[in-house]
């Protein structure tokens, strides 16, 4: 992983990496923070290196659930943060697909939440373009 990465995880207020098990998930999300919703980052280690990496949001259950379905597959280690609300948690979930464009698992942009108008925050991005296309046409549609 590249020293941008750790500065960019550090800026965004991602958690350091914890062990993909369920004592880990125990640790990180007790109490009260079982039933939170946020951000995560999987990634799968060789040695000290990530070689693979997917971001995700939790926003329709707990993100403690969410990680919980991924400790039988590739992925090794978590990062997360927490959300205040569905916006913000796609928000960063749009964040974080930029900055790994390319170098991740995840190979469609994020859906916007259910019933909402929300757009990427990122200046250039190409999925707000197609989706404000998309909008336009549902709007000529319901006229
Ligand atoms: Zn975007």
């Amino acid at each position: 992983m590249s020293a941008n990465d750790q500065d960019y995880f550090r800026a965004e207020g991602y958690s350091v990496p914890y062990q993909l098990t369920k004592l880990d998930l125990d640790v990180a999300f007790a109490r009260d923070k079982a039933e939170m919703i946020g951000n995560y980052i999987v990634e799968l280690y060789f040695e000290r290196n990530v070689v693979r990496r997917k971001a995700g949001r939790a926003d329709e259950q707990p993100l403690k659930d969410r990680l919980a379905t991924y400790l039988d597959s590739k992925y090794t280690r978590f990062r997360y943060k927490f959300a205040a609300s569905k916006a913000a948690a796609f928000e960063q979930e749009c964040r974080d697909y930029h900055q790994f464009d390319g170098r991740s698992d995840n190979e469609i942009h994020p859906d916007r939440p259910n019933g909402t108008k929300l757009v990427c925050p990122h200046p250039d991005c190409r999925a707000t373009q197609i989706q404000e296309i998309a909008d336009s046409i549902d709007a000529l549609l319901d006229e």
